[in-house]
């Protein structure tokens, strides 16, 4: 997974849904948990890539 940063617009949403994977870095922008995800944490995450509204949250 990637968060391409330069067109994340802060909005919060990820860390807001997902808070076991995504934070509030301290500027609004996200940083990124990398451990292994639950199942039910995947099903949220592609949701929540599907919803940011800067298209920034890229699932590999
Ligand atoms: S949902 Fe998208 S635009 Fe909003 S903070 Fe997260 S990565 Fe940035």
């Amino acid at each position: 997974m990637i968060v391409d940063i330069d067109t994340c617009t802060a909005c919060g949403l990820c860390y807001e849904e997902v808070p076991e994977v995504f934070a509030n870095r301290g500027d609004g922008l996200p940083i990124v948990y990398i451990k292994p995800f639950k199942e039910d944490t995947l099903q949220r995450l592609q949701k929540v890539a599907q919803d940011c509204p800067s298209g920034s949250i890229i699932l590999e």
